[in-house]
């Protein structure tokens, strides 16, 4: 039995992890389940698994309390996480953006397994994540696929790697239509039904920059080996062109139980027990250049990639305010890449030595897009 903790239960990697838990119940121990909120889809979780910990950030209310079941015990916030980190082997860490940092800081310095499905942290905290490759297995399907593809392969047959984006919803506007879109367009994903946050960097593609930089630390590549294709069907997940003019392609369907599955298991391979298309279902497959033009954010990422120190750092904090402030309605679509931008150039200090100084960095990037976008507070 794997001792399993799921940090960022309720979210939906979190509760996908637990759909493949709940048909597979004798090769886990549930340790704990940790949120944010203490919400009902919480509490129904922590009866049906009933995890040895259930926590969360904020005080339940004495029924939410009292309807727990036995021998599953309440921790607030930090005291969960330290306890479920503790006593797990294994921890997914699908706690969406930069409050994910923390997390798997934790689960690395304790030299657990983590199942990576927090983007933030792998950007955020580059030493760490690559002293510590051999304990992380990355969820993210991009990832997913690029772990399984470099296993196979020499580094020195490697000659590039793709990740593969969807293109998000605005694929085929014009640079003059982006200006315009509204909120609910950029959460309107054509392939992936994900959080707001995640959404939203899909449709600027900052989601993909990210996930460039994501891999520069999990995999050691330099960014001149990578590079983003679009793929609209999210069918092929990631692409290795080999040195003899090969290329080796993951492909699977829209589904992240898949990659989920892997990584509960790794290094074994375990049937997948929910219903699969066919490959018929998944054709036809095709790839398209990135418009840089109109996706701003993917030159933009291979520059922080090339600068490296402290920008990757600032990027994830600018970033989570612009998408924010975009939400709320503070600024345009085509603001949120220039104001990352914006907070990018104003960066006067070196990358921090120790996990505070990373999260202060974040929060000097995100009071810094605030005040250049000039919003109060
Ligand atoms: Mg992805």
């Amino acid at each position: 039995m794997k001792k399993l903790g799921i940090l960022g239960s309720t979210g939906s990697v979190g509760s996908q992890t637990l759909d493949i838990v709940r048909v597979n119940r004798e090769d886990f121990e549930l340790i704990g389940l940790l949120a944010k909120r203490a919400s009902d889809k919480l509490l129904l979780q922590a009866k049906e698994f009933k995890p040895k910990y259930i926590s969360c950030y904020e005080d339940p209310p004495k029924d939410w309390l009292d309807s727990l079941p036995d021998g599953t015990k309440f921790l607030k916030g930090e005291e969960g996480l330290y306890a479920i980190v503790e006593e797990s082997d294994m921890l997914m860490n699908s706690i969406s953006g930069t409050d994910g940092i923390f997390p798997t800081y934790l689960v690395l310095e304790k030299n657990k397994r983590l199942l990576a499905s927090n983007k933030e942290s792998l950007i955020c905290l580059g030493r760490l994540v690559k002293e510590k490759r051999e304990l992380i297995v990355p969820v993210d399907s991009e990832h997913n696929a690029l772990f399984q593809l470099l296993s196979m392969v020499k580094s020195q047959e490697v000659k590039k790697v793709y990740l593969t984006a969807s293109g998000g919803p605005f694929r085929n506007k014009s640079l003059e239509e982006l200006k315009n879109v509204s909120v609910e367009e950029a959460l309107n994903h054509p392939t992936w039904r994900m959080g707001a946050k995640i959404t939203v960097d899909s449709a600027t593609l900052m989601n993909k920059g990210m996930e460039l930089l994501e891999a520069i630390n999990l995999f050691d590549l330099p960014v001149e080996s990578l590079d983003v294709l679009i793929h609209p069907q999210s069918v092929v997940h990631g692409i290795v062109e080999l040195i003899d003019g090969s290329f080796l392609f993951h492909a699977s369907q829209t589904d992240m139980k898949i990659p989920i599955l892997y990584s509960l298991y790794y290094p074994e391979r375990r049937p997948y027990p929910f219903e699969k298309k066919s490959l018929f279902d998944l054709s036809p497959i095709h790839f398209e250049k990135v418009d840089t033009e109109k996706f701003k954010s993917i030159p933009l990422c291979k520059w922080v990639a090339l600068m490296g120190d402290v920008y990757p750092i600032v990027l994830v904090g600018a970033d989570q305010v612009a998408v924010e402030l975009f939400l709320e309605g503070k600024i345009g679509f085509l603001d949120i890449v220039n104001l990352v931008e914006e907070v990018l150039s104003s960066v006067n200090f070196k990358e921090p030595e120790n996990i505070e100084g990373i999260l202060n960095a974040i929060q000097w990037a995100y009071e810094k897009g605030k005040e250049l976008a000039g919003v109060k507070g």
